[in-house]
């Protein structure tokens, strides 16, 4: 905002540690006023990107100037304006007269036509931006009475928000800004009068004490009420109750203005937390408190709207009034005498000497961000007045501030949380106590079982320890038996070593007497020799015994060292033991419950085997009968056999219309053709009838359920040609022949059965009451089935007569439609297969001449409702539709009622679209060979 350029940019500037002088104005880098040190854990904290100095600040000076007022224009021209504004360079010319003017430089200049929002912006708003970030902060209006003070700090602007002034902007401003959850602004609203600090808000509160904290110097007014805010509307509330409140005291000058000190204090805490790691907090107050520590950052605006500047005698205020001016001067200059000396940088502040520059200690030298505007008036009447007026702000311009962060730790909300932490590590603590005590007593079961299996294996190894000892005393004894006969050996070694000397002795003897007696030299030589032979016996002996004596020595340092295996083998084996017994309880319980489950199977395959022997028994006496009827049945076979090859070998060359031909309905012109085999047949036939005389019809019949194929055809040929004979079609329905057939055609796979069968129905069908009977035991199924078997047109013309007339008669078409309505998709499934078949009966049925007419399904509306619904449902039932619709497109008498249907256009998809080939190939024909459907189509 080019407007507010002058002053805006100074901030940054500030905050860098630079403060920069306005209109030549000297200023300093350090706050002349003592600071005392803030007490730990609060703590002050310089303005951010200082290089950790406190941040110098210039008080900021902006100059409005008042439009002319009806008093200032009846003056006219003899008091013409003494002040030229310069907005451009932020000057201001005063002229005393034509001849002296003097220009002054000011951190802004507000010209009358000046709004109130930029008077904010300009003057208010860093100061409060300022305060948002946790600075105290000053905005201070000071002028003669009557030149806008109030209109510039305390209009309140209810219904014109242009008009608002500071206070309300201010608040707005930080109402805007703030956390409501975290952050709270209160306000007190006090005014000086007479060196009387009263609440505005609390009228009755008067003489309120002002106290300075002894640690941190801040200035306090207990006893006055501290309001929190909500919203504006409560702003508006408070204000106007202070303003009601507000002792104005009339002047001569103007009696809407004050002669009081108005000072509204904007008390703002935010939450703030500690997370830069070059926090200011000491070393000692991060061991106690953690990282995120919660802190609040406590932060004041004082917005003052101070009494008149004027001297007293203009006020023309007299008695007790001029008291009156004097204490209010008394403030005042006080101020003034207080930015006096911060602005020449003298030691001395008399900030004690008034109430006011107590309250504004903080402001004026203090760590407070501080503005002031200057009120003046355009009219040369109170040139004087402006002229001191100016040179107070001039002087203020001069005032540098030191502006610090105060933040202090919120401790309840840190108590909280520490609370918390402390429930949680206590409920945690209990729970580790109780798994170690639950450890515990598993420990100690354990080891008391241990301890058990301890003692059984101490036990054992004794039993073990005292039998290896025996064993090893058994060795012992051996070993000293064994040393106790090497001993004797030896002995006795000696004693032969000695006997040998003797020997040697003797022999030397011997040798002498030789000489001496030559005769007995030779007995002499004898026995030397018998005794050499002994000496070599008793050396060999020796020698034996040595080899003994050694191997003994062996076998004892075996022995011992056997003894050694024995004694670790036998701590191998005590843990080995150990395991096993282990194992072994295991193995005894796991091999209790299987023999437990094996006698419970063993009990139940008793039982079972008991029924089964039951059952078996009876079996066995059924299939004893089975196989006796059996017998009977197979010698009448091998009977019916023999008799029937020849009458096979004679059917297998005129086919199946040698049967045919016995009814008399058959091929007419076959029949004329073969009178050979006419007689042939008759021939047959007679041999048939000799079998069937023979044999009995209920055996024949009997053979139809043989579950020899062989056996079943031959039996269901000899039941055809009996059925071509009028006098036995009675009989053998009336034995039962119908129903064996019937159950045939629907049990059997064979389609020799299927066909031969059918032929039978059909010839016992040429009797007229069979047919009756033909219905009542099967209906339509069985109908159905003998047509789906056959290709007899005699036999298909009668299924398809009954069954149309069935249908027909019992509503069953209409009741088939009808179904519909279920919307079932199986159910409708089955309607559509139905229709097809009832369409592809009646197509046959036309087609082979036997019946005339429209379709019975148009009759019933069935060719509207497939017209309708071809391709809505499943693909099996669109499939069952397009076979009908074709069917019935193929019978020349439906053509009118499909064209008025609509169905020419159906019959076409068909013959394009369905992926039937039978479907599409019946619509190509229908079309292609119907001229009506030809010329639609065209
Ligand atoms: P002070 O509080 O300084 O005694 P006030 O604020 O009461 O003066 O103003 C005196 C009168 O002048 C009031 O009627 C006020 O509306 C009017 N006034 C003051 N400043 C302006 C301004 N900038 N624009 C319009 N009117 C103003
Ligand atoms: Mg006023």
């Amino acid at each position: 905002m080019a407007t507010g350029g002058g002053w805006a940019p100074a901030r940054s500037v500030e905050r860098h540690g630079a403060p920069r002088g306005g209109g030549g104005t000297r200023s300093k880098s350090v706050a002349p006023c003592p600071r005392r040190p803030s007490p730990s854990p609060a703590r002050s904290r310089p303005a951010p990107d200082n290089g950790g100095s406190a941040d110098s600040c210039r008080v900021r000076v902006a100059i409005r100037l008042r439009p002319k007022n009806s008093e200032d224009l009846a003056y006219g021209s003899d008091f013409d304006s003494c002040v030229e504004l310069q907005p451009e360079s932020k000057r201001l010319k005063l002229k005393k007269n034509n001849w002296i003017c003097e220009s002054y430089k000011f951190d802004e200049v507000f010209s009358e036509n000046a709004s109130q929002k930029r008077v904010y912006e300009v003057v208010a708003k860093p100061v409060v931006e300022s305060v948002l970030e946790g600075y105290n902060g000053t905005v201070m209006a000071y002028g003669q009475t009557g030149t806008g003070k109030t209109y510039t700090v305390g209009r309140l602007g209810k219904d014109d928000p242009s008009e608002r002034g500071i206070m309300v902007r201010a608040l707005e401003h930080i109402l805007s800004s703030m956390s409501f959850e975290t952050d709270r602004v209160a306000i007190s609203y006090l005014q000086l009068y007479l060196e009387s600090v009263q609440d505005l808000l609390d009228p009755e509160k008067t003489n309120i004490p002002i106290v300075e904290d002894a640690k941190t110097g801040e200035i306090s007014l207990p006893g006055a009420s501290i309001v929190e805010i909500k919203d504006l509307e409560h702003v508006f509330h408070l204000l106007q109750i202070g303003e009601a409140n507000r002792h104005a005291a009339n002047t001569k000058m103007n009696t809407e203005s004050s002669r009081s000190h108005a000072i509204l204090i904007i008390h703002l805490q935010r939450s703030s937390r500690i997370k830069e790691e070059n926090s200011s907090l000491s070393n000692d107050t991060h061991d106690i408190f953690p990282d995120d520590l919660p802190l609040v950052l406590k932060s004041k605006l004082l917005i003052v709207d101070l009494a008149g500047s004027e001297r007293i005698d203009k006020s023309g205020s007299e008695g007790h009034m001029i008291e009156e001016a004097k204490f209010i001067n008394l403030s005042l200059t006080s101020l003034g005498k207080c930015i006096n000396a911060l602005a020449e940088n003298s030691p001395h502040i008399p900030t004690r000497d008034s109430k006011l520059t107590r309250i504004l200690r903080d402001s004026f030298g203090g760590t407070a961000r501080t503005s002031l505007v200057v009120t003046i008036g355009p009219s040369s009447r109170h040139y004087s007045e402006t002229s001191s007026t100016i040179m107070f702000g001039q002087r203020a311009m001069k005032v540098v501030n030191t502006i610090k962060l105060k933040e202090e730790v919120d401790y309840e909300t840190l108590y909280k949380k520490v609370e918390r932490e402390v429930d949680q590590l206590t409920s945690e603590m209990e729970r580790q106590q109780k798994l170690m005590k639950n450890e515990k007593m598993q420990l100690d079961k354990k080891l008391k079982e241990s301890e058990g299996s301890f003692h059984d294996l101490r036990m054992t190894s004794n039993i073990r320890i005292e039998n290896l000892e025996k064993e090893k005393c058994q060795l012992e004894s051996a070993v000293k038996t064994l040393m106790r006969d090497l001993e004797e050996e030896r002995g006795q070694n000696n004693l032969l070593s000695e006997q040998i000397a003797e020997l040697e002795k003797l022999v030397n003897e011997n040798k002498q007497q030789q000489l001496e007696n030559l005769s007995r030299m030779k007995i002499f030589t004898d026995t030397t020799k018998e005794h050499e032979k002994e000496m070599e016996e008793l050396l060999r002996q020796l020698q034996e015994e040595r080899r003994c004596s050694s191997s003994l020595k062996d076998r004892m340092s075996v022995l011992q060292q056997e003894l050694c295996d024995a004694q670790s083998s036998t701590q191998l084996q005590e843990s080995m033991a150990h395991e096993l017994e282990k194992k072994l309880t295991k193995v005894t319980e796991e091999f209790t419950s299987q023999v437990q489950s094996l006698k419970e199977k063993i009990s139940e395959l008793i039982s079972e085997k008991e029924v089964i022997y039951e059952e078996l028994k009876s079996t066995q006496e059924k299939v004893q009968q089975e196989m006796l009827h059996r017998q009977g049945l197979e010698d009448q076979i091998l009977r019916l056999k023999w008799s029937t090859s020849d009458i096979c070998a004679e059917e297998s060359k005129t086919s199946y219309g040698m049967v045919r031909s016995g009814s008399g309905l058959g091929n007419a012109a076959f029949v004329s053709k073969s009178g050979k085999i006419r007689e042939a047949l008759s021939g047959q036939r007679g041999t048939i009838s000799k079998i069937f005389e023979e044999v009995g019809l209920p055996n024949v019949l009997a053979l139809l359920k043989s579950e020899d194929l062989d056996v079943q055809i031959h039996a269901v040929k000899v039941v055809a040609n009996l059925a071509a004979e009028d006098i036995n079609q009675e009989r053998i329905v009336e034995e039962g022949g119908l129903d064996a057939l019937l159950s045939l055609l629907e049990t059997s796979e064979n389609t020799t059965i299927h066909r031969v069968t059918a032929g039978a129905v059909a010839n016992l069908a040429m009797n007229g009451s069979n047919q009756g009977v033909i219905m009542n035991k099967g209906g339509a199924r069985l109908l159905a089935n003998v047509a789906s078997k056959t290709e007899d047109p005699q036999t298909l013309r009668l299924v398809a007569e009954k069954l149309h007339l069935m249908l027909k008669r019992d509503g069953g078409i209409k009741a088939l439609l009808g179904m519909v309505r279920s919307g079932h998709a199986e159910v409708i499934a089955q309607i559509a297969r139905g229709i097809a078949n009832f369409a592809k009966c009646e197509s046959r049925v036309i087609s082979q001449g036997h019946r005339k007419g429209r379709s019975l399904l148009i009759e019933d509306g069935v060719l509207t409702w497939m017209v309708a619904n071809s391709t809505r449902f499943s693909h099996s039932t669109t499939r069952h539709i397009e076979l009908a619709f074709c069917h019935l497109a193929q019978n020349e008498d439906n053509t009118c009622d499909i064209i008025a249907s609509g169905g020419i256009k159906e019959l076409l998809r068909i013959s394009r679209e369905s992926p039937r080939d039978d479907a599409r190939n019946l619509a190509k024909m229908a079309l292609d060979s119907n001229p009506a459907f030809l010329r639609e189509v065209q």
